[in-house]
């Protein structure tokens, strides 16, 4: 069995957790398409803690470690006193994405895969990112990808959900979306990338303003502007916000309302890094937050950021989902899990190569271990931070 976990897959594990460990919840909501967002409960203690993954669904390293986190818990791997906190998690909180990536992935790579053989497409993934990267950079190619090409016979037909299939068939044709390109899916199914769906943005501003506007390096040939595969930030009209989103932030709402909230954490991929929310450059659309906020919230990634051997560094611009939640609720920490780029395949990487770059070994391993480790480092912490007066 290989590293890959597909959305069967991870519902599979979800549904068979220890539910006297870990309990299943009524989803906080459902996508347009009919997809639950499914809520999953550990622990009844006084401090709550939210935990989410796959915002964007290319970042499949994010629901992979969060799932294998909460198998952990279930088996007694990872040990966290039930008594004194209640953790939320949030696995998939773009169902419809993920979907469509693990499609994808399913095209060429099969389950009953070994893992041997898996790796062998992770590294051919990574290694076609990397050429196509610097193809943009030295010859400003924007042609077709290899990494896409490898996906080529990914087909919508493989979704089950037939109004989805649809509109998405329709979506590639009307926005000539690039062959190939359901590989790199990080939108939810309408194409709107939920991070950067806010009420307003200055890249909002650019948007709808009709600037034509394309994705960086291996992925210059998608554009950010259009519904597709990423980066487009709304359906059809500026402040418009996705269910996924009025859900999640409703979900928050309601906790911090009713609970001790302490802090929560965000998982995308890549990059190494924990945010806190740094000196702003701009005013804060949301809220002014206080010195002692913006203090905790550094001291609690001080502390991820050590135990993870990430970097760290201050969240200056508000455009996204995430710094809007890291607005209205300091201490959440948004990390990016995994040094190397190029989603969904090459945070899977586990090979102990003899190569001069460190961050290229055991990628997956490190992953797991160290985000295990800092994760439970990290909750003593927001209870400190969330007594102190
Ligand atoms: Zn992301």
């Amino acid at each position: 069995m290989g590293k890959i976990l597909d959305y069967e897959q991870m519902n599979e594990i979800l549904d068979n957790l220890d539910s006297k460990i870990i309990k299943k919840e009524k989803p906080i909501g459902y996508t347009y398409f009919g997809y639950p967002i499914n809520h999953y409960v550990y622990g009844h203690g006084k401090y709550h803690v939210i935990i989410t993954a796959g915002t964007h669904s290319a970042e499949l390293i994010s629901n992979v470690f969060v799932i294998r986190f909460m198998e952990k818990l279930c088996n007694k791997e990872i040990v966290l006193d039930e008594n004194l906190y209640t953790i939320h998690f949030i696995p998939i909180v773009n169902p419809e994405g993920t979907v469509i990536v693990t499609n994808a992935i399913r095209s060429l790579i099969p389950r009953n895969i070994s893992e041997g053989e898996e790796q062998t497409y992770f590294l051919t993934f990574y290694r076609n990112c990397y050429i196509e990267g610097e193809y943009a950079n030295k010859y400003n190619d924007k042609g077709e990808k290899l990494q896409q090409l490898m996906f080529r016979h990914a087909s919508l037909d493989d979704i089950d959900n037939k109004n989805m299939r649809d509109y998405l068939k329709n979506l590639f044709i009307k926005n000539d979306l690039p062959v190939g390109c359901m590989i790199n899916w990080s939108s939810n199914g309408r194409g709107v990338d939920l991070n950067s769906n806010i009420e307003d943005s200055d890249f909002i501003k650019r948007v709808s303003d009709g600037e034509e506007i394309y994705a960086s390096l291996h992925l210059n040939n998608i554009r950010r502007d259009k519904l597709g595969p990423l980066g487009c930030p709304y359906f059809s009209k500026v402040g418009e916000i996705e269910k996924e989103n009025e859900a999640l932030f409703n979900f928050y709402t309601e906790i911090k309302t009713n609970y001790d909230l302490i802090g929560s954490f965000i998982y995308h991929s890549c990059g190494n890094i924990v945010y806190y929310l740094g000196g702003a450059k701009e005013a804060n659309p949301w809220v002014n937050l206080t010195k002692d906020d913006e203090n905790k919230n550094y001291e609690v990634a001080k502390v991820y950021a050590d135990k993870a051997g990430y970097k760290l560094d201050g969240l200056e611009i508000y455009t996204t989902m995430d710094s809007k939640l890291k607005s209205f609720f300091p201490i959440t920490l948004l990390i990016e899990l995994g040094g190397v780029r190029a989603t969904p395949l090459s945070q899977f990487m586990d090979f102990d190569l003899e190569t001069g770059a460190d961050n290229f070994k055991k990628v997956y391993s490190k992953i797991i271990y160290y985000n295990t480790l800092a994760i439970t480092s990290t909750l003593p912490v927001m209870v400190k931070m969330y007594n102190k007066v």
